[in-house]
Parts: structure tokens; C-alpha cells; sequence
């Protein structure tokens, strides 16, 4: 009792509770299970996670933090055609940083395959499994329609001794692919389809990434769920909907095989999607394979992997899951939310630079030439902590391109000739004349500034007020950096979702912009890749895995503002 007293004590008030939430209070005030907790995550290793699994890793792992339960992770490898360690590696890497630990050892389904075969001896010798000689086409044919019952397979009713014998010599590896298959005898007439007596176990001659040569014979999803769940004691199995009609047979299998009162409970919840890209592995390997994107880990993919490259964090992604929620109808979520929610966590957290990065060279006339101040300029005006640097200052500086305008508009509150605006943290300086290339490109803009007024001298000049305030980095000091710039992958809100055409077509050619030559501070100089930093009016960036010293690389993790609601509402 004082168990479950601990815990629903735990529980937040502030926030309503999901319906999964409500059904597990609701068995903790029942003393169901003796209040334990116990859920799991079970990917199967066939590629590199995404967002969608992110909510329901967080959805999993979050709920057992929540009730003072666990979480196993435990890899579905029961596919040994698509399955490989690099994924498996992957995975546990994503998990591990969105910031979750799984309990005790990583569980795979492929630990238990001795078990499960002899649990399918021992339905085979109940009489509730026989092995079926025919062709996969033929049994799927002869599963009928929902509305009408299917046939029986000629091989249905061997005996349990003939039977045994030819399972073992399935697994002994006298059969080839597909020769035989081992199903459950349940009833060919039923209502729900998956009872029709469905697979247990087929013959696949391929090795195993854990279990090499060992196995020539796998069992299938629906046999191995709910009996692994079982063993590791899983209170509530949880998983998208499409599972929702196989909760049935997950439970039939269970009961079959065991008579305790504990029984692991299904529970659905609908997959989350997000606009303007794919979720399936097979459509992101896709991706992969053909070379659309870099990788599994290019900045513009949904994966977990791509998502951290780009420079989100994973306090941002469980925002999002948090955000999201769960349900029972499936939805399509913005990635506009995504993006905000980066954008609040990045807001918060992220020191701020300065960068340049379509520069022009601005020189103040009346600067010494070989002065070097340093200006000191606030970290993060959100962290009272963060503090503040120092950074150079000098006659030679460089500025965005377009803050600077000769002839300007009225509303136009960066530099213009006879104008007048603040450069961050330093002087008041003022637009006199420029230089041109040939073509009539601006190559340098020369400006005076005002000695008196430089930011927190407090002399009145410094606080003179002017229109605008400009970033801006000294050119002697500043280091060159490679800036990659990231818009949607797709250009249609649901690229897989149309009947006729295939995702591909949806593919947006302008998702990556490399801009070179962008000058940035030199607190910049040792950064390393994850590290993330708010270019000031700019954005949010990310260090690339590709970047060097000298050779720094940063992704644009979003934009300041959503410029993208804007672009497409047509105003
Ligand atoms: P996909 O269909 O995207 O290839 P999957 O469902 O085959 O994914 P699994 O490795 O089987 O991938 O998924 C592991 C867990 O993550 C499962 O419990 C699954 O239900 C859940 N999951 C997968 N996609 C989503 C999603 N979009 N939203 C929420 N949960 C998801
Ligand atoms: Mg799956």
C-alpha cells in the first residue's frame, strides 16, 4: 500500500494526464502488478531512429521516471535480412543523448530465441502449432477476406509427432527457404484476420548479426512480442496503433503459455508525424542509398542523428514530445512546433557570437590604424550566469552586406550614407562614401565613428540613442568559417502521402545553401562540433562534424524567426 501512496505523490499536478497515464494510475490505486512500473522500448535495429521514435522513447522512458518504474531497451531482431550492428550501435548512442538510461543490461529478442523454441515445441505437442508444406503465396491465398472465413491448410492436422519431427529438422537446416513454415492452429474462420493460423516461424537462411549461423529458422513478430515482454516482467507494452488489432493474439499467445496472474498489457497510442518530411526507415534509407541526402546523420533528415547535427538539442526534442503529447488519433504535427521549440531551449541556453556571413569590409577613416580595443559584450542576456567577453576591435572591420544600403528607404534602420547606427557593444559610426568594383559592386564602405561614444564608457555619447545596432567582427581577428544554411528536405507538407506520385518528386533542390567565406569572432576559433551558439540577428548555429580548426563549419540550426509561416501565408 505504502508503495502506491509514493506513487502518486510523484505525480505533477499541474499538467493533465494523458489516457495512458490515467490507465496506469488507475491499476496503481487497484495495486495491480504491486505498483510496479515497467515499460520498454523495442526498436527494431533496420536503420537509425527518428523524431517519431523520440516521442515514444521519451513517452516510454518518461513514463517509468514518472511512476518510479523502468525501462528495458530492448532490440525487435528477429529480421536478420535488414539488421546490422551499426544500427544497433546507433540507436543506444541517440537514446543515451536524448538523456535516458535504459535498466540493467541492453535486451535483445535474439536472447531468447532458445526459449521461444521450445515454447513452439510445446504448443506443437498441445496440438496448438503444425508445419505447413505450403508456399507462402498459397497460405496467404487461402487466408479469405475479412468477410468470408479462409481454408484449411491439407497440412493442418499432422500429428503432434510428425510435427515435432519436422520442426526440428526446420531448424536442423534440411529445408530450404520457404520450404516449410510452422503456424498456430487457432481458427481459420475468425474474425480478426491475424487468428487465421498465423506464422510462428519461418526458414531463413541468412545469418544473424548476434546469433550468426545459429539459426536457420525465425520466429515472427507476434509470437516473440508478447512473450519477451513477459520474461522481462513489462507491465505495459506500449506501441502505435496498427498494433492495435494484433492485441489479441498477443494476449492469446500469452495465455497459452502461462498461467500466472501478471500478465504484460498492450497498450496503442497513434505514430506522431511531421510535415514537410518522411518517418518510414525504409523511405529515409531511401534517401540514404540514392544519395539525396549526405547520410543518415545529414542535417536535414528527421533522424535523431541528423537532428543533433543540425544543432538541436535534446532538452528541445523532449520539449517537443512534451508538446506533442499522446493520443489515440493519428496527426500530422508542424515542424514549425519542432522548430519553436529548439528555438525557446536554444534562446535560453546558447551563448551568443557575432558573424558575419555575406560580408562587406567596412573602415573607419578616423580610427588609428593599428589600434586594437577590446569592447566587452554580454554571453547571453537570458543566463545571468553566462557572463560576458571580450572582444577586438579595430579600423578594419566586416559587416552583413545587407546592412548597408547607399540609397535607402525611410523604414531602412542599418547603415546608409549621412546615416548613423551603433555597432554592438562599441561605437557610433557613420556612413561616408564606398568603393566599387567594376561591376558596381560594393567592395569597402568607409565610415567615421564617434570616439565619445562607446558602449558603457558612460559618457552621454554612449548612451546617445540611433536607429539601428549592427553586429559586426574586426577583420584582422576574425576567423573564416564555411556556413551551411538548411530549408525543408520536401516541399509538400506530406510528400508520402500522394496516391500517384512517389515522395521523391516532393524533394526540395534548394534544402542546402553553402555560403563561404563567412567571417566569425575569434571566441570562435577552438569551437567543436555540437557546440551550439546564437549568431546575433541571425540565428541559431551548430559546429559541423566536418569542421577544423581553421576550417570551421556550422549549420544553421533554424532561422531566429519563423521566416517560413510568413513566406507561404502569401503576405
Ligand atoms: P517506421 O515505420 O518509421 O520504419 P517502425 O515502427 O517500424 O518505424 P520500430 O523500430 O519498430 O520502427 O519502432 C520502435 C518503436 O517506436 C515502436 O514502439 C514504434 O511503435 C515506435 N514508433 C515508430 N514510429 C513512431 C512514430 N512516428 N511516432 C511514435 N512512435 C513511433
Ligand atoms: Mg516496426
Amino acid at each position: 500500500m505504502e508503495e502506491i501512496v509514493k506513487n502518486t505523490e510523484s505525480v505533477e499536478l499541474d499538467k493533465p494526464l494523458n489516457f495512458i497515464e490515467q490507465i496506469i494510475e488507475e491499476e496503481l490505486a487497484a495495486g495491480k502488478n504491486e505498483g510496479r512500473v515497467h515499460t520498454r522500448f523495442p526498436p527494431e535495429p533496420n536503420g537509425y531512429l527518428h523524431i517519431g521514435h523520440a516521442t515514444s522513447i521519451c513517452l516510454n522512458f518518461g513514463l517509468a521516471k514518472k511512476y518510479n518504474g523502468k525501462c528495458n531497451l530492448r532490440f525487435d531482431d528477429t529480421n536478420p535480412t535488414k539488421e546490422d550492428t551499426e544500427y544497433t550501435d546507433a540507436i543506444q548512442e541517440d537514446i543515451k543523448w536524448l538523456g535516458f538510461n535504459w535498466y540493467g543490461d541492453v535486451h535483445y529478442a535474439s536472447d531468447y530465441f532458445e526459449q521461444l523454441y521450445e515454447w513452439a515445441e510445446k504448443m506443437i505437442l498441445d496440438g496448438k502449432a503444425y508445419v505447413d508444406d505450403q508456399p507462402a503465396e498459397v497460405i496467404s491465398a487461402q487466408r479469405g477476406t475479412p468477410t468470408e472465413p479462409g481454408v484449411e491448410s491439407p497440412y493442418r492436422n499432422r500429428t503432434p509427432e510428425e510435427n515435432l519431427d519436422l520442426f526440428r529438422r526446420m531448424r536442423a537446416g534440411e529445408f530450404k527457404d520457404g520450404e516449410k513454415v510452422l503456424r498456430t492452429k487457432i481458427d481459420m474462420a475468425s474474425p480478426n484476420m491475424l487468428f487465421r493460423d498465423p506464422i510462428m516461424y519461418r526458414i531463413l537462411h541468412v545469418p544473424h548479426h548476434r546469433t550468426g549461423d545459429k539459426w536457420c529458422i525465425y520466429p515472427m513478430y507476434d509470437f516473440t512480442h508478447g512473450e519477451c515482454d513477459y520474461l522481462e516482467g513489462i507491465t505495459h507494452s506500449i506501441c502505435t496503433l496498427e498494433f492495435e488489432v494484433h492485441r489479441p493474439l498477443y494476449n492469446w499467445y500469452i495465455d497459452q503459455l502461462f498461467d500466472t496472474e501478471y500478465r504484460p498489457r498492450q497498450i496503442e497510442f497513434a505514430r506522431r508525424n511531421l510535415s514537410h518530411t518522411v518517418m518510414s526507415k525504409r523511405r529515409l534509407l531511401q534517401l540514404v542509398q540514392q544519395h539525396y541526402v549526405a547520410g543518415w546523420d545529414d542535417p536535414r533528415m528527421p533522424t535523431i542523428c541528423g537532428l543533433r547535427r543540425r544543432g538541436y538539442s535534446p532538452e528541445s526534442l523532449r520539449a517537443f514530445a512534451d508538446e506533442v503529447g499522446v493520443a489515440r488519433r493519428e496527426i500530422v504535427i508542424d515542424v514549425a512546433l519542432l522548430e519553436h521549440c529548439v528555438r525557446t531551449d536554444l534562446n535560453k541556453t546558447s551563448r551568443r557570437m557575432m558573424a558575419v556571413l555575406n560580408p562587406v569590409k567596412l573602415v573607419l577613416t578616423n580610427y588609428p590604424d593599428d589600434k586594437v580595443e577590446y569592447v566587452e559584450i554580454e554571453n547571453n542576456p537570458e543566463d545571468p550566469t553566462a557572463g560576458t567577453r571580450q572582444v577586438a576591435f579595430s579600423k578594419e572591420l566586416y559587416i552583413e552586406r545587407d546592412d548597408f544600403m547607399e540609397e535607402a528607404p525611410k523604414k531602412f534602420f542599418r547603415l546608409t550614407l549621412g546615416g548613423e547606427v551603433r555597432l554592438k557593444g562599441a561605437y557610433i559610426i557613420k556612413g561616408e562614401s564606398v568603393e566599387k568594383d567594376a561591376d558596381g559592386n560594393i567592395t569597402t564602405i568607409y565610415c567615421t565613428y564617434d570616439e565619445d561614444s562607446r558602449s558603457g564608457s558612460g559618457s552621454e555619447a554612449s548612451n546617445r540613442k540611433v536607429k539601428g545596432t549592427l553586429h559586426w567582427v574586426s577583420a584582422r581577428h576574425a576567423e573564416n568559417a564555411e556556413v551551411r544554411l538548411y530549408d525543408r528536405l520536401f516541399k509538400d507538407e506530406d510528400p508520402a502521402g500522394h496516391k500517384d506520385h512517389d515522395f521523391i518528386e516532393y524533394l526540395n533542390e534548394d534544402s542546402l545553401h553553402i555560403l563561404t567565406g563567412c567571417k566569425v569572432e575569434a571566441a570562435l576559433k577552438d569551437a567543436k562540433p555540437l557546440d551550439r551558439f546564437q549568431f546575433q540577428r541571425i540565428g541559431y548555429f551548430c559546429v559541423d562534424k566536418d569542421s577544423k580548426p581553421g576550417e570551421l563549419v556550422f549549420n544553421r540550426t533554424v532561422a531566429l524567426k519563423d521566416t517560413w509561416a510568413k513566406k507561404n501565408s502569401g503576405n
